[in-house]
């Protein structure tokens, strides 16, 4: 373990010694969500990048750890998408990210595709949907046009599409009226045919055809390492509270478009750092253990988690309290607290120690949501919360443009106080 850390000390020596607040929070939030982290995901190891950067902070902060190093390691497969990610509708390139986004269990192809749409009557009229449905798709994509229908079981049906390609099309593309939002959460299977999201705004009056160059690599065993330490407890060391956030995004979509993931979740990643910094000065040692658990996995469907809880490197019984941060870059409206109809003590203590200390602009109640890191855990009987800020002031979620150079951080030192306050106050609540 010393050894370990002489190592990262010497790699990382005095970054950031200078830096205090918020400034350190910037700091890691710039350092996480540049290019060089290639969107903490699978293609040129990105997650693992941030783990190693983590640990390293956790030895500038001289953490303990559970085991020989801060690391722990589990694998899951992930489709990935290393190298050309190209499409052109009727001849006309499409900006891959911004007009166009691919589906995160598509397989390689290269071909051009003549298109079909799917749209108005031919949805809406059972009869026009069921020759349409007939026909042979089989080489041609289909583009499926969502725009005017309400029914909620013939929308239902459409997006059905996606996982079951009843029209056995080479691939599918759905209209998008909005900003595209990226997931990787079906890249845990690779399937045979494409599945595109394309603006309304880049798709031609007439589409004829598409021509597509899409490279993924299907990588069975993807190693990835959740990141443990801990500072020992003054008064009761056998009790924890734990601080968690997951520091993985959603890599790259092809070589030219990776996403930084600023908000989603240097943000959070940023605050249990600093915590871990706080906690560590010998001032500042709090009464329990206190434990910082940083998260991969968690884009892939809380799988970093989800093995942390199943196979837990600390006794859960002995976990007093978790509380799982995820995207506080804002925080101009408060934060909400999810799990708060559950925990409603640790909820009404928050919102008193909010109020009184006029942190925020409120602390709003959410009831169960298996929506973060904290699930897991909760489902294993810790007690476990979940806050992310809220304010119109920053929106970007899961598109390129959640980077660090637009995130405001409106609220940082504020949440940071509310949820440090609110550790410091279980002390002495012997009731778990
Ligand atoms: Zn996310």
């Amino acid at each position: 373990m010393i050894k370990y850390c002489i190592l990262f000390l010497f790699l990382v020596q005095s970054m950031y010694s200078h830096s205090q607040d918020i400034a350190y929070a910037r700091s890691i939030i710039d350092t996480l969500s540049s290019p060089s982290f290639d969107g903490r995901g699978y293609v040129n190891d990105g997650d693992n990048k941030a783990a190693s950067f983590i640990a390293g902070e956790f030895c500038k902060f001289r953490l303990k750890s559970f085991s020989r190093d801060y690391f722990q390691a589990y694998t899951f497969p992930m489709n990935t998408f290393p190298g050309k990610v190209e499409a052109t509708i009727n001849g006309k390139p499409l900006k891959a990210g911004e007009q166009f986004q691919v589906w995160s269990a598509a397989p390689t192809i290269n071909s051009l595709f003549k298109l079909e749409e799917l749209k108005g009557k031919n949805i809406t009229d059972p009869k026009r949907f069921k020759r349409f449905v007939a026909r042979n798709h089989a080489g041609k994509f289909v583009m499926v046009d969502k725009k005017g229908i309400t029914d909620k079981h013939l929308l239902s049906r459409l997006d059905s599409l996606k996982y079951t390609n009843f029209l056995n099309a080479s691939g599918l593309i759905f209209i998008s009226d909005q900003k595209l939002v990226w997931s990787v959460m079906a890249g845990q299977q690779a399937r045979n045919y494409a599945v595109l999201d394309i603006r309304r705004e880049a798709t031609p009056k007439k589409p004829r055809n598409i021509a597509l160059d899409i490279q993924s690599s299907f990588v069975r065993v993807h190693e990835a390492r959740n990141v443990i330490g801990y500072v020992s407890g003054k008064v009761q060391p056998d009790t924890f509270l734990v601080f968690s956030a997951h520091f993985d995004h959603l890599g790259r979509m092809g070589n030219t478009v990776y996403y930084p993931g600023a908000n989603d979740n240097a943000s959070g990643t940023s605050m249990v750092l600093d915590l871990a910094r706080y906690y560590s000065q010998p001032v500042n040692q709090p009464y329990y253990s206190m434990i910082f658990l940083c998260f991969s996995g968690e884009e892939a469907g809380l799988l970093g988690s989800t093995y942390c809880a199943e196979h837990p490197i600390f006794p859960l019984k002995q976990v007093k309290f978790l509380l799982n941060i995820d995207m506080v870059g804002t925080g101009s409206e408060g934060i909400t607290m999810v799990n708060a109809t559950i925990f409603k003590d640790a909820y009404r203590r928050m919102v008193k120690i909010n109020a009184d200390n006029e942190y925020l602009m409120a602390v709003k109640e959410r009831g169960e949501s298996c929506n973060s890191d904290h699930c897991p855990f909760y489902k294993q009987g810790v007690p476990a919360a979940f806050i992310y800020s809220m304010g119109k002031e920053f929106t970007e979620y899961h598109n390129p443009d959640d980077k660090s150079s637009l995130l405001p951080l409106s609220e940082y030192k504020d949440i940071f106080r509310l949820v440090r306050d609110f550790m410091d106050g279980m002390k002495g609540q012997d009731k778990r």
